[in-house]
Order: structure tokens, then sequence, then C-alpha cells
């Protein structure tokens, strides 16, 4: 890698030949380093703190990105992180606020704070909507030992 990034080195020497300085490439010492980061707490803009450091504003923003300081917030609104979107809250059909002609089957362990009752529009007649007329008037098959377990859950 070393012998890579002075090739890297001699390149740009050969890119800028235009140029009569010699740009040694800058030392971020512990001292400048510390005191970007001190400038960036600030919020000042990266032209700002490179002219402050003697340094330019993309070696700033080099510099920044090496040690991984916190992107600082900027005025561009960008889109919200997915899945933060509150999900509405299903309303919990609770024995108080179980009414005629809403289902009444249980779900959940009764005495618990997930104990709540369907609350679906129930089947004229009978006391569940119809999903769940269904799994209560369901024969007893090879499932039977489920639907005991549910009968007692
Ligand atoms: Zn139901």
């Amino acid at each position: 890698m070393r012998g890579r990034s002075g090739v890297g080195i001699a390149g740009c020497r050969a890119d800028m030949g235009a140029e009569t300085i010699m740009s040694t490439p800058f030392e971020w010492t512990p001292e400048i380093t510390a005191a970007l980061m001190a400038l960036w707490k600030e919020g000042l803009p990266t032209a700002e703190i490179g002219q402050r450091l003697g340094v330019t504003k993309n070696a700033v923003i080099g510099k920044v990105h090496r040690i991984g300081l916190v992107k600082r917030q900027s005025p561009i609104k960008g889109g919200p992180p997915c899945g933060k979107r509150k999900k509405p809250v299903a309303q919990v059909i609770r024995l108080e606020t179980l009414k005629t002609g809403m289902c009444s089957w249980p779900e959940g362990d009764p005495g618990t704070e997930v104990f709540r009752f369907c609350g679906e529009k129930s089947v004229p007649g009978k006391p569940y909507c119809e999903s769940h007329c269904a799994r209560a008037y369901v024969k007893p098959s090879k499932d039977k030992d489920k639907a005991r377990r549910n009968a007692v859950a």
C-alpha cells in the first residue's frame, strides 16, 4: 500500500506540473485534527474551517470523512428513515368495550395485558365473526389436539 500511495503522489505532482509551487501533502497533526473537530462541532462551514486551519475545503471534507465525524444537520431535508412511520394502533377490544354484535372470540391469555376480544362484526345469531365461527364450529378432526389447546388458552 505504501508503495502505491507514493505512486499516487508522484502522479499528482505530474498533474500539477503547471504550478510552480510544489505543494507538500498537508499533515494532519493531532492538534490540527482536534481543532478541526472543534470547529466542526461549532458548525462552521468546511470552507471556513479550511481557512482557519490553512487547508483547502476539500482537505477538510476528506479528513472529516476519514475520521468519521458525524454528519451535521443540513438544511436540505432528506427523507426520514424507512420504517419509522407509526402504525395505526388497532383498537383493543376488552370486555368493557365488547358490544352486542361484536365477535367475542378471546385472543391472548385471559388476565394479561394482551388479552382481548376479536371485536369484528359477528355473524347474526352467533357470538363470533365469520372467520371465528369457522374456527369455533370446526368439526373435530386430526387437529383435535390443537383445537383443544386453543380452547384451553
Ligand atoms: Zn372474530
